[in-house]
């Protein structure tokens, strides 16, 4: 049986996390003379709720995930920090992942001096268990994933992704923020069945708030109190929580944009293949597609030129040559793909000179 009490750092364990006011009443309506806050400017005035319960028991029922075993944070991002913070040793301990993979894994353990190793994924962009295992010793104590995995797109191997949380002996944290975008089912499903699993998900993609600052991690209730335990006290603000808990209202408006994107990616992918100079677009199931271009600066000089902006992943191991393009709006789609058709009537016009 797993034992999370032997993997969180000595010090963590015997912490005694902060009290808030707002953590020691919590009788609703009262006369509040307890956090030294002013008692004008209301409801600005006032702390937000340190445990986020109206807003955790709302994704609870979206989710089909107990409110303890949700942890709230400002992005992601704040997840993937504290679990590194909470279980690593610096300068002792290590972290394992994958390359190429979603950049804040490495700069978090960077950060905490804690070691970052990556095992290269295969040429089909998946998983090489052999050698995640290799890198792993007694010192791992967590292995950070990513599927659909950013920059590549595509979804790991759902058999090898279980495997990994059967054998690895510290906590496995898989990053779900495209799954909405995904003809794969979230592995959310799996909490019940791993109690060294961690998923994260986010506001930032299909829900369409980036801006809020808003990321999820389910994870057991053991796991997801000693993330409690470390996190700022008022991390998630009020206009944050109120913002979530209107948009999370009506889950149809989400729907829509997520099935609006996914006909969008169809779109622009069979408007990409056209060009001569595309030479391979990555299978994806996310709101991005990976695409090969023949001579990937010289596309990316001329888009950004004309204030088109893509990323460029052409140094990246596996996807030498590609740009990372979101998928935009229908009109934004558009204006790329009659940009990129400027860009080959002056390649074709060059190449006639001589
Ligand atoms: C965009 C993204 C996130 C989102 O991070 P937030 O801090 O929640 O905005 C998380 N993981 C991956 C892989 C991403 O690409």
């Amino acid at each position: 049986m797993f034992d999370i009490n032997a993997l969180v750092r000595k010090n963590i364990r015997s912490l005694v996390p902060y009290s808030s006011a707002r953590d020691e009443y919590k009788g609703g309506e009262a006369i509040f003379l307890d956090a030294n806050e002013n008692p004008f400017n209301a409801p600005l005035n006032r702390y937000p709720d340190p445990r986020q319960v109206t807003l955790k028991e709302k994704i609870s029922a979206i989710k089909k995930v107990p409110p303890a075993g949700i942890f709230l944070g400002n992005g992601s991002d704040e997840a993937i920090d504290l679990l590194i913070r909470a279980f690593c040793e610096p300068g002792t301990d290590n972290i394992i992942s994958i390359k190429p993979t979603y950049g804040m894994y490495r700069v978090c353990a960077d950060i905490n001096q804690v070691e970052c190793r990556e095992a290269l994924l295969t040429q089909e962009f998946q998983l090489d268990i052999p050698a995640l295992l290799n890198l792993a010793d007694e010192r791992s104590k967590l292995l950070f994933l990513c599927s659909p995995n950013n920059p590549t797109s595509n979804c790991l191997n759902r058999e090898d992704l279980l495997l990994l949380m059967k054998s690895f002996p510290g906590l496995v944290i898989l990053d779900e923020a495209y799954i909405d975008f995904s003809a794969s089912d979230s592995l959310i499903t799996q909490l019940q069945n791993f109690s060294n699993l961690v998923i994260l998900q986010t506001f930032s993609k299909a829900w369409g708030m980036a801006g809020i600052r808003l990321g999820m991690a389910f994870a057991s209730p053991e796991i997801i109190t000693i993330l409690n335990h470390i996190k700022y006290p008022y991390n998630v603000n009020i206009l944050t929580q109120r913002t979530a808990l209107e948009h999370l209202r009506d889950t149809t408006v989400k729907d829509s944009w997520i099935r609006m994107i996914l006909e969008q990616r169809e779109w622009l992918r069979t408007a990409l293949m056209n060009f001569t100079f595309v030479r391979d677009i990555l299978p994806s199931d996310a709101n991005f597609l990976m695409v090969k271009f023949d001579h990937s600066g010289e596309v990316l000089a001329f888009l950004t030129a004309r204030k088109i902006i893509v990323r460029d992943k052409s140094k990246v191991p596996l996807c030498e040559g590609c740009l990372r393009i979101t998928i935009g709006s229908p009109e934004e789609n558009k204006l790329l793909i009659g940009t990129l058709q400027e860009y080959s009537r002056q390649r074709s016009s060059v190449i006639n000179k001589f």
